[in-house]
């Protein structure tokens, strides 16, 4: 409890810490903490006192006790392109542009691009106008070490929000319902790690890559339908 409440009152500062915190107790508990620990543009005492009142909170719930949902497989008739809230594998934007690129999500140790941990839709449509959609994304190290002795270089968590009225959903759906999370438009994003496909492939030029490195990754899968998708001139 008091380990709890040391690292509950540090995370009034940084939001690093109850994410590596959580990350320790229960992979659920981490859900459930992650619409809180969403960076706040605004740091003035009005979200403080908001942050403050959900620590508290947090700590009166203690044991871990805020449950949102639970990990189970995909059902038929579902992908990772329609769900909205998935642990591993690739990140899904919700905008399907200016999404980060891997310079941006490097380990503050090792350097290395870290992988999705997880997203969560988590929408504040009756609060605020502007995050009707709202995702958060946890990135984190793979390296154990990175993870054990440098929690704060080796998270990062990331949030995307849009208006009901955007480009990309339609602007009629219920945001409750994970129908209105269903995209307009995918984002052309690096097949290998999700991120900001910067670089087309020189042979369709239809499939994007961050790097060298993942394009060649990838080559053993595209190979076969780089010919397909030139010839069809299509893009995906
Ligand atoms: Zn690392
Ligand atoms: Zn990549
Ligand atoms: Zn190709």
């Amino acid at each position: 409890m008091e380990r709890t409440e040391k690292l509950l009152s540090m995370a009034l500062r940084t939001r690093e810490i109850i994410v590596w915190q959580i990350v320790q107790e229960r992979a659920l508990d981490l859900i459930s903490c992650a619409s809180w620990v969403a960076p706040t543009r605004k740091n003035n005492k009005a979200t403080s006192n908001i942050r403050e009142n959900l620590c508290t909170k947090i700590l009166m719930a203690e044991p871990q006790c805020i449950q949102l949902g639970f990990v189970e497989p995909l059902e038929e008739g579902e992908s990772f392109l329609t769900f909205p809230h998935k642990v591993g594998g690739l990140p899904v934007w919700l905008v399907p542009k200016n999404f980060p690129s891997p310079e941006q999500l490097r380990c503050g140790r090792c350097d290395v691009v870290m992988p999705l941990l997880l997203q969560i839709y988590a929408p504040l449509s009756g609060a605020n106008v502007n995050a009707f959609h709202r995702t958060i994304y946890i990135f984190s190290c793979m390296n154990g070490y990175c993870v054990r002795h440098h929690p704060r270089k080796s998270y990062k968590v990331l949030r995307a929000q849009l208006p009901k009225v955007n480009p990309y959903y339609q602007p009629n759906s219920d945001s409750e319902s994970d129908d209105a999370w269903i995209p307009l438009l995918h984002a052309r994003s690096c097949p290998v790690c999700g991120l900001c496909g910067q670089f087309q492939c020189a042979g369709c030029h239809t499939m994007r890559y961050c790097s060298k490195e993942h394009q060649r990754e990838d080559w053993a899968f595209h190979k076969s339908e780089c010919t397909e998708f030139k010839e069809l001139g299509e893009c995906v």
